[in-house]
């Protein structure tokens, strides 16, 4: 089959606009890598349908396109509202109460329990991205408080609600999370998202409860509040990796504060090895239009030179008129950044001595450097934790990186990382026969030929299964 093949990576939100078999594939042959499972909507019956088409469709094609389970996390959201309409008038002033009603233009209902304790006179209140802004003027600190509104507009059923300025106690795993996280964990994701990160702890939460469950899955943090940016190190070193979910960020920080906390976390990511989305709106408009805007173009490929590990679409394909040709669009837009920019790749990121694999890290990184002086192909390492798969990517290489792996679940995780590809592999008899082995298989799938340069990395003796600590130099004969 043919499939467009890049080193930046492209996540694609499942939905109703792409829930059919054929247009997955097509999807998935224009560049997808990564389907991502929103669980802000659908029911599980209708997630299941979708977990077990992707899968379907991998085993049928060979591929490993991973899962991304995106749990909702602690939203706060209005309720239901009078007709589904109802206009808040710019200068009036309005009741909030967190007893549910049916919201109207004088009083709404807003989701959160501790609201009227925790909000102070001068904090903001967004409503629906931001459209609607109103202004905490009292609270009686039980469940009532009034508002200005700041900036009035419509209101309309379960839109979502923005505390920026609120220290909210709210648990970083609700309910309804851990109800989905254990359908995700039983139908095989390989990413979990965790919406709303505001601490480290609210990420080891999650992987303490994964743990329990001796899951491979990896854990990702959406970074969309202010709190998160305030420990944004300690954030990346807990989780497996990163999503810039710029929808909710840009209505809890300044929104022109956006572009330079994308490429500040994105050079974090990269330092660390964890890999790092940006998401929303990057292609917007293409949920009605045939073709993007200038705006979106420059966007995406800004997010390439900026480093991201991968791309990410919500409504244009979840339920946008052009689910296949927007990633079709996308892809050649990574492409021609890919191929005619310096930029992105060689990162010279020197290893830590003081870090407990600096060992393993030196190999890496000296193979990605012995890659780049040599010209050569490809850097093959072989992994069981996955973290040589990582590591290489964040050197960004232009030799391709594939990673040999006996851990299954691994090896869809690996597809959301800049410029790896995964194979399984499970014959660990000798050095020889497995770097023989390997060259065999990239020979036979056509991505390496005669007299290309590989630069094998791996660990002996093999059979111990421990960290990167040798490297060579192969010419495919
Ligand atoms: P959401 O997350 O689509 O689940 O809100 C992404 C974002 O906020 O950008
Ligand atoms: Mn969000």
């Amino acid at each position: 089959m043919n499939i467009k093949i890049n080193k930046t990576k492209i996540v694609a939100t499942w939905g109703p606009a792409c829930e059919d078999e054929t247009v997955m594939l097509n999807m998935i042959k224009s560049g997808v890598d990564v389907f991502r499972f929103n669980f802000s909507h659908g029911k599980h019956e209708k997630h299941l349908e979708g977990f077990n088409k992707v899968k379907k469709l991998c085993a049928e094609h060979d591929l490993n396109i991973a899962i991304l389970a995106d749990l909702q996390g602690p939203k706060i959201r209005l309720g239901l509202v009078r007709d589904n309409l109802e206009v808040l008038e710019t200068g009036s002033t309005i009741e909030i109460t967190t007893e549910s009603c049916l919201s109207t233009y004088k009083k709404i209902f807003v989701s959160y329990a501790n609201l009227a304790k925790e909000a102070e006179p001068g904090d903001a209140i967004l409503i629906d991205d931001g459209r609607v802004e109103l202004k905490v003027l009292t609270t009686d600190k039980v469940s009532l408080l009034t508002a200005k509104v700041v900036v009035g507009g419509k209101i309309s059923n379960n839109k979502g609600v923005n505390l920026p300025d609120t220290k909210t106690t709210v648990p970083a795993l609700t309910d309804k999370d851990r109800k989905d996280l254990e359908f995700a964990l039983a139908n095989g994701a390989n990413w979990i998202a965790l919406s709303f990160v505001r601490a480290a702890k609210d990420v080891e939460e999650l992987k303490e409860i994964i743990g329990e469950r001796n899951s491979y899955i990896k854990v990702m943090a959406k970074i969309e509040k202010p709190e998160a940016l305030l420990e944004i190190e300690a954030i990346i070193d807990a989780a497996d990796g990163i999503m810039i979910a710029r929808g909710d960020l840009a209505v809890e920080v300044p929104q022109e504060k956006m572009p330079l906390i994308q490429k500040d976390i994105i050079k974090r990511c990269i330092r660390k090895a964890k890999p790092v989305i940006v998401a929303t709106q990057m292609m917007e408009s293409m949920i009605e239009n045939s073709n993007p805007t200038r705006a979106e173009i420059t966007d995406v490929a800004n997010a390439v030179i900026d480093g991201a590990d991968a791309v990410m679409l919500s409504g244009e394909t979840s339920m946008g008129k052009y689910p296949d040709r927007v990633i079709h669009i996308m892809e050649k837009i990574l492409n021609n950044i890919e191929n005619h920019s310096e930029m992105i790749y060689d990162k010279q990121l020197i290893p830590n001595k003081g870090s407990a694999s600096f060992l393993s890290d030196a190999i890496c990184y000296n193979a990605a450097r012995m890659s780049s002086e040599l010209g050569a192909k490809a850097i093959v390492g072989m992994t069981f934790s996955g973290y040589t798969g990582f590591l290489l990517s964040s050197y960004r290489p232009r030799a391709g990186i594939f990673i040999f792996t006996e851990n299954k679940e691994l090896l869809n995780s690996l597809s959301l990382c800049w410029g790896v590809r995964a194979f399984y592999y499970d014959k660990f008899v000798g050095t020889d026969t497995t770097v023989r082995d390997v060259i065999r298989i990239l020979k036979e799938k056509g991505l390496i030929k005669p007299n290309d340069m590989i630069v094998n990395i791996g660990s002996m003796p093999l059979a111990a299964r421990g960290r990167a600590n040798m490297m060579k130099v192969t010419v495919v004969e």
